[in-house]
């Protein structure tokens, strides 16, 4: 479980996270809606102690990401995350891409990586593309290669920033589909997206962010249908 408890974080003077305040259960797909500069990325790369905060806390499983003495590489062994733009390894074949991690970081032996990355490029359809190297990739097959290559340190929780926004819109829906399966499958994740009908099918709650604010929380139905914050429904106005 992931509990984010009155989360303050400044960058200098300006402040980008005004209490938040947000639990996540296991097995729960939280969606994260909201206007550019609103706080969303800066949420997801403080949960994995990428960021300091200023006050609050977040723990995950217990452990308080922020305190003195917690392990974090340990930490986001068991966080993994995907950002906008790929970030692969460009001289390493995706095989490796996706092994390296287990190995340099778990110190897994070769064919034990090898399999489990294996069984997590099939899973998001990549299975015959191993042997090729990302420049040889969609933009969509990279991003599926992206969240295979965090699958494969096996985490508990997946933090997606904007998966498919930098995609053209043809290769939108094969990532969907991959975050999709990865939600059925009863990964908890949570999903910073402005895919509107991803955040309405496939999630359980949908957090509408302003200014560093968590202006409102709650069901698809409820955030899609009936906003009850003034500001969600004139930003949902604003994308549809
Ligand atoms: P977008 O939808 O455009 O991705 P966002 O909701 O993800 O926006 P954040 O990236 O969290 O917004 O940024 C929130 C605010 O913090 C913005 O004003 C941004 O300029 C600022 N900010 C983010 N990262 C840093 C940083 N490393 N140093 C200084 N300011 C930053
Ligand atoms: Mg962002």
């Amino acid at each position: 479980m992931i509990e984010i408890e009155n989360v303050h974080k400044s960058f200098g003077s300006l402040k980008v996270l005004k209490g938040i305040d947000l639990n996540v259960e296991k097995g729960e797909v939280v969606s994260v809606i909201g206007g550019s500069g609103s706080g969303k990325s800066t949420l997801l790369t403080c949960i994995n102690g990428l960021e300091p905060i200023d006050s609050g806390t977040i723990t995950v499983d217990g452990t308080v990401v922020h305190a003195r003495g917690t392990d974090l590489n340990k930490l986001r062994q068991n966080i993994g995350i995907v950002f906008q733009q790929f970030n692969a390894f460009p001289h390493l074949t995706v095989l490796e891409n996706v092994t390296l991690a287990p190995r340099k970081v778990k110190g897994m032996g070769r064919a034990e990586a090898e399999e489990i990355a294996v069984k997590q490029l099939t899973h998001v359809g990549l299975a015959d593309k191993i042997k090729v190297y990302p420049g040889r990739l969609s933009g969509g097959q990279q991003q599926r290669m992206a969240i295979a290559r965090a699958l494969a340190m096996s985490p508990d929780y997946m933090l997606f920033d904007e998966v498919t926004s930098a995609l053209d819109p043809q290769l939108v829906g094969e990532v969907l589909d991959t975050l999709k399966l990865l939600a059925e499958g009863g990964m908890t994740m949570i999903c910073v997206t402005h895919e509107m009908g991803f955040a309405r099918d496939v999630s359980n709650r949908v957090a509408y962010f302003e200014s560093g604010v968590m202006a409102e929380i709650g069901p698809p139905a409820q955030i899609f249908g009936a906003p009850e914050n003034e500001a969600t429904r004139k930003f949902l106005s604003s994308v549809r």
